[in-house]
């Protein structure tokens, strides 16, 4: 393992302007939001994509990890390591371009997912899922996390929204990934290719089998029946493939309004039998909410800190799209009358 000081200056020869291996800035880097603590050697902020693969090249040269980095509010330490911290979130974060026709926009990874948002909003688009770290969640780290939020439930998770990713593996290869590729044009592809044919009973029975599925690598995407996708392939793989630069992702069309319906019942369970009933309403999002959790806040806040609920112990919150206030409002009806009238509803 090479000494701080010669990565630093291996770095900076490379052309990376701006290395930080100050004590506090390590000191900030070693956490995310997870309970981890990995005090990095060296923090980069790079400029553009050349300064991304110079430094990947001097990991390589030097055998230094490296882990990218979005807003580093992953809770199981997928943002820090030791070796290079790589943040993308100062300098790499420019909406590149929204198609309102094609319903498609290219990112930079440091894109903060609120501002995506803000620019898609005026055609009448957004991107469709929302973790609630959205204020700060780049979409380097949604990408690198399969991250999903409330309404995934209505539009997919981050992999079923994104169509292309430019990257640099591991190895230094730039690799435009997408769907349906030919193999051949890049030895990365024809290794994966190869893997899914030797496994491909094992990945079509044991990956992708519910639509929520984030976990491990979304190989089933790479299946010949689900087009070889290797952009989505790659969604959900915390940066251990390679290093994003740049995501083409689809945008849905935002709802003319929304019909917002809490729904009361005796307890959680009671709230969790209903919920096969709720969706057959299309919802966007539903949540579920615990007692336990409203009795905190009352317990250390008092009443007026919890909005006003349906008498009940467990609550869901469910949000369907409409398109006028009058449809919105007869929508929240048809809710309530079928799953809050069910046997045990409050
Ligand atoms: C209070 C709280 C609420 C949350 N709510 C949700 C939620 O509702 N739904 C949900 O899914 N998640 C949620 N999360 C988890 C987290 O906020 C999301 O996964 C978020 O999308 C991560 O974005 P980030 O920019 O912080 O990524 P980071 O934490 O910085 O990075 C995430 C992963 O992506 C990799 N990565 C980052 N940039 C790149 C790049 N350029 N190239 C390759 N890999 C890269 C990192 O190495 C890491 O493995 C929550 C977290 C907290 C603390």
């Amino acid at each position: 393992m090479p000494s701080t000081s010669e990565i630093v200056r291996s770095l900076r020869a490379a052309g990376v302007r701006e290395v930080d291996d100050s004590t506090r800035r390590r000191a900030e880097y070693s956490t995310d939001a997870s309970l981890y603590r990995v005090v990095p050697e060296v923090v980069v902020f790079p400029h553009d994509a050349d300064e991304v693969a110079a430094t990947l090249d001097v990991c390589r040269r030097t055998g230094t990890a490296l882990t990218a980095r979005g807003a580093g509010t992953s809770i199981a330490g997928n943002a820090v390591g030791p070796g290079v911290v790589l943040d993308t979130s100062r300098h790499m974060h420019q909406v590149l371009d929204v198609d309102p026709a094609a319903r498609t926009a290219t990112v930079q990874p440091g894109v903060v997912l609120d501002d995506l948002q803000r620019a898609a909003a005026p055609h009448g688009l957004r991107f469709g899922p929302d973790p609630s770290t959205h204020s700060r969640a780049t979409l380097g780290g949604m990408i690198g996390n399969n991250a999903c939020g409330s309404r995934a439930l209505g539009y997919g998770r981050t992999s079923d929204n994104v169509m292309a990713l430019d990257l640099l593996t591991g190895t230094g290869e730039r690799l435009n990934a997408g769907r349906g590729q030919d193999p051949a044009t890049s030895s990365v592809l024809t290794a994966l290719d190869a893997a899914v044919h030797r496994h491909l009973a094992t990945i079509r029975t044991e990956l992708g089998r519910f639509s929520r599925q984030v976990s491990g690598y979304g190989l089933d995407h790479l299946l010949p029946e689900r087009g070889f996708d290797v952009a989505k392939a790659l969604v959900g793989t915390e940066g251990t493939c390679g290093v994003l630069l740049e995501a083409t992702v689809r945008l849905v069309r935002r709802p003319a309004t929304v019909a917002s319906v809490v729904l009361g019942y005796p307890d959680m369970a009671a709230a969790a039998d209903a919920v096969p009933t709720v969706l057959t309403h299309s919802p966007i999002a539903c949540e579920g909410l615990d007692s336990r959790i409203t009795d905190v806040v009352r317990a250390r806040r008092g009443d007026a800190a919890l909005p006003p609920l349906p008498a009940g112990a467990g609550w869901l919150l469910v949000e369907i799209g409409a398109a006028s206030p009058a449809e919105a409002a007869a929508a929240a009806d048809a809710l309530v009358a079928d799953a809050g009238r069910s046997p045990r509803a409050c």
